[in-house]
């Protein structure tokens, strides 16, 4: 399915540059979301961009392939939103 980057809500387009191909589970935990607390440090950070952020520079995964590991503020924290 598609997800607005940008939320509809926030005044985001229905433009290619603010669509994404995502599972209907990642799009429902997402909903408006636009940023999220790092579980880290608590400090509020912007989600992360698939049209302009680099997947494997702020998500691994762990040895045994099992869990998604963030390297990033923006990774940990869209880990825990989705
Ligand atoms: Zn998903």
């Amino acid at each position: 399915m598609l997800d607005h980057i940008i939320p509809e809500v926030a005044g985001g387009l229905g433009v290619w540059e603010n669509l994404c191909v995502t599972c209907h589970s990642c799009n429902e935990f997402k909903g408006a979301q636009m940023d999220t607390a790092d579980p880290l440090t608590g400090v509020r950070v912007a989600l992360f961009h698939p049209r302009r952020q680099r997947w494997r520079e702020h998500c691994r995964w762990s040895a045994d392939g099992g869990t998604l590991v963030g390297l990033t503020p923006v990774g940990r924290a869209t880990i825990v939103a989705l």
